[in-house]
């Protein structure tokens, strides 16, 4: 592979950064995943409209190449020759030379890298037809989920949980409700009615979230944001993540119970369609 360190491209046997760099150090950094279908990526300004977000509220600097992120991703899907897979995006508020909490001076540059994953077949997985089964955890994670740091130690121990009891993947659940997956926001469907979490500083706010429930809004389906239990989800006709690299995946089963018929949902396999067909079509 050829990957994206600091204003180069290198193999990424050469790419290299700082042992004293705050992403290794500290977890002090934020990143983006941003998929490609055909060559071209999705949604990819909502990504880079979330970096800077995030970037903002942790008082990062954004990195000089900030406003060349998409003919970075461009170039690395040409070297690569990416027709389905994804991008992953990174940047560390970079390395002082030492390690200290406080942040360093301003003349610290932050560290950039991008790397693709090429995932051939992606768009028709066949986990899409079969549907994920999920187990509920406890949310153990910080309290500002809507940033989207490099902090996943506790979504990888979900992750681990998930496939120590056969499943597929985690929701987490704080005072009661759920607030998301591991790596995707979480959906129930009750008739006509998609039922997601509300934003907050619960969850990450994300950018597959706002087009599908974009795309529902315009098939006449009813939207409501707000939380809601495993067992309300557990007796709901359908249920459903969305994630940049997922799009959208029905679940099938919660705790070991059947959701539905336990098979895929129809609104569940219509959104899916919806969002792969409309996000083809603006593709950049
Ligand atoms: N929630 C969490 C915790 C995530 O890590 C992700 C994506 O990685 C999402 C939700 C979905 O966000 P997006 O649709 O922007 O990929």
């Amino acid at each position: 592979r050829t990957v994206y360190v600091n204003g180069e491209y290198l193999p990424e046997e050469k790419a290299t950064v700082s042992i004293f760099d705050r992403s290794f150090l500290m977890a002090d950094g934020v990143y983006e995943v941003t998929s490609v279908l055909g060559g071209k990526l999705i949604d990819f300004a909502g990504h880079a409209k979330r970096l800077e977000r995030s970037l903002n509220e942790l008082e990062m600097q954004k990195p000089d190449a900030f406003d060349d992120l998409l003919d970075i991703h461009r170039e690395l899907v040409r070297l690569n020759d990416i027709d389905e897979g994804m991008i992953y995006l990174q940047v560390s508020r970079g390395s002082a030379g030492d390690r200290d909490f406080a942040y360093p001076s301003a003349d610290v540059k932050p560290t950039l890298v991008l790397f693709t994953q090429n995932k051939p077949g992606l768009a028709d997985s066949p986990k899409a037809l079969e549907g994920f089964k999920v187990i509920s955890i406890d949310d153990q994670r910080w309290g500002r989920r809507d940033i989207k740091t490099t902090q996943l130690l506790y979504p990888s121990m979900g992750k681990m949980m998930a496939k120590a009891a056969g499943c597929d993947d985690a929701w987490m659940i704080e005072d009661g409700h759920v607030t998301e997956g591991t790596s995707n926001n979480a959906y129930i469907v009750k008739g006509n009615t998609i039922i997601t979490r509300h934003l907050g500083t619960e969850i990450l706010h994300g950018i597959t979230r706002a087009a599908v429930l974009r795309f529902a809004k315009e098939a006449q389906m009813k939207i409501e944001e707000r939380s809601f239990t495993i067992e309300e989800a557990q007796g709901a006709d359908e249920a459903f993540i969305t994630s940049a690299s997922t799009f959208v995946m029905p679940v099938v089963e919660i705790d070991g119970a059947a959701v539905g018929a336990g098979t895929p949902g129809p609104i569940a396999a219509r959104l899916r369609e919806i969002y792969l067909e409309e996000s083809r079509k603006v593709a950049i």
